[in-house]
């Protein structure tokens, strides 16, 4: 007698890469002991929160004995943390936006389910570049939508308009970026908004419909060359931004994030009250009130982006040495290099090998691709020079 949903069943069969690296690593942290295991298949902030989270804690706990300090609260958060956030987010998009606008989240991973919900109707259809997060085939998937793949150019990962017009169709509601990006570490430049946001414009009247544009910017404090971070409210027609606090405040169990949408939209009070009303019927209710708390005295924090920095081009020479073809992150925590042999799972049994542990790119939706997380101490990523050189050098690589 079957026990579960079938599309949940089916999706536990084809369990993610990410998981099977995972699996595969605890194996090998058990036979060999974990410090002679270099893992880059998570994508999980293993820096300390900043000092300031703790001392927000603290004066927390201060105040826990009253009653409702910890209680219910308006669906879409506390007023003066939607405020708050609000104002951060009118300065990056140079746009004043209300804290009407803001709706606080379980994460980037809940506002995604949130908006979808707001917003798709069954076989309604979410563009995406690719390669891309996969849990938003997940996110879309669970209310009837449908992810459309855009593959980015080969190796740079621009966006690729062509594609992108080839990907639009009746059904489509919603684009969806990320930058910087999860998996590649690329920030797309203004450029290529604007060729989107253009497409996006003639693409709603073609179809006569509003098509958003979702801006999922878990990464934005992770820009390593201070590059542009062009807006996208006010150059897209429907422009909706999703926050997170868990990796620029490794906040990530805390589960805490945000929606704010562009003050631009006509009817905008219409959808921040359906938002409103999803963050309640999905079962979130409210984001955490400990979260946002913490978020009130810390706004301008984050954990020293430098480290990560270093990380990288500790990571760059690594590859570099072993004669891996990349190209350089600007931003966020992941290299997504080109596998030395045209089935990267080949290349990625060779990592294993060397107990170097890696994703493949299909994982991501571009095969022929691998991605290396390097949210690990700088030490993990010197100790796998060697690894990486004698797994490369199998495929011909100096
Ligand atoms: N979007 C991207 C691109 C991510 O990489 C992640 C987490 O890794 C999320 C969303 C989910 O973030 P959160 O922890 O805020 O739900």
């Amino acid at each position: 007698m079957e026990l579960i949903n079938s599309g949940i069943s089916n999706a536990m069969g084809n369990s993610s890469w990410i998981r099977r690296m995972f699996e595969a690593g605890l194996e090998l942290k058990k036979q060999y002991g974990a410090d002679k295991v270099y893992d880059f298949s998570l994508g999980n902030p293993d820096l300390p929160p900043p000092p300031e989270v703790k001392r927000a804690l603290t004066s927390i706990a201060g105040h826990a004995d009253e009653p409702f300090s910890i209680g219910y609260m308006p669906n879409a958060g506390f007023t003066e943390i939607r405020e708050l956030v609000a104002r951060r987010v009118s300065a990056e998009q140079g746009r004043a936006i209300p804290g009407a606008n803001v709706i606080m989240t379980c994460g980037a991973a809940g506002g995604l389910n949130v908006f979808f919900r707001a917003v798709l109707e069954p076989g309604d259809e979410v563009i995406v570049p690719t390669p891309y997060f996969v849990e938003y085939d997940f996110y879309a998937g669970n209310f009837g939508g449908k992810l459309v793949k855009a593959p980015s150019k080969e190796l740079t990962f621009e966006l690729d308009i062509e594609a992108f017009e080839r990907a639009f169709s009746p059904r489509t509601r919603a684009v969806i970026i990320n930058s910087p990006n999860n998996p590649t570490g690329r920030i797309y430049t203004r450029a290529e908004l604007t060729a989107l946001a253009e497409l996006i414009r003639a693409m709603e009247k073609k179809y006569d419909r509003a098509i958003y544009l979702v801006s999922d910017e878990p990464y934005r404090f992770l820009n390593f060359a201070g590059s542009e971070l062009p807006p996208v409210m006010g150059l897209f027609p429907h422009a909706v931004v999703i926050g997170s606090y868990s990796k620029n405040l490794s906040l990530a169990g805390e589960r805490l994030g945000y929606i704010a949408v562009d003050s631009g939209i006509p009817g905008v009070e219409k959808l921040m009250a359906a938002l409103t009303m999803c963050n309640r019927i999905l079962g979130f209710v409210n984001a955490p009130a400990l979260g946002q708390k913490i978020i009130a005295e810390c706004i301008d924090a984050e954990v020293d982006p430098g480290i990560y920095r270093e990380r990288r081009d500790a990571m760059a020479r690594v590859l570099d040495a072993a004669g891996i073809e990349y190209t350089m992150p600007q931003g966020a925590f992941y290299f997504f290099p080109k596998s030395p042999t045209a089935d990267e799972n080949v290349f990625i049994e060779a990592l294993l090998e060397e107990r170097v542990l890696a994703v493949p790119g299909r994982g991501f939706g571009r095969p022929g691709y691998f991605r290396v997380a390097f949210c690990v101490d700088k030490k993990v990523i010197e100790g796998a020079a060697p690894g990486f050189k004698a797994a490369a050098a199998k495929f011909g690589r100096k």
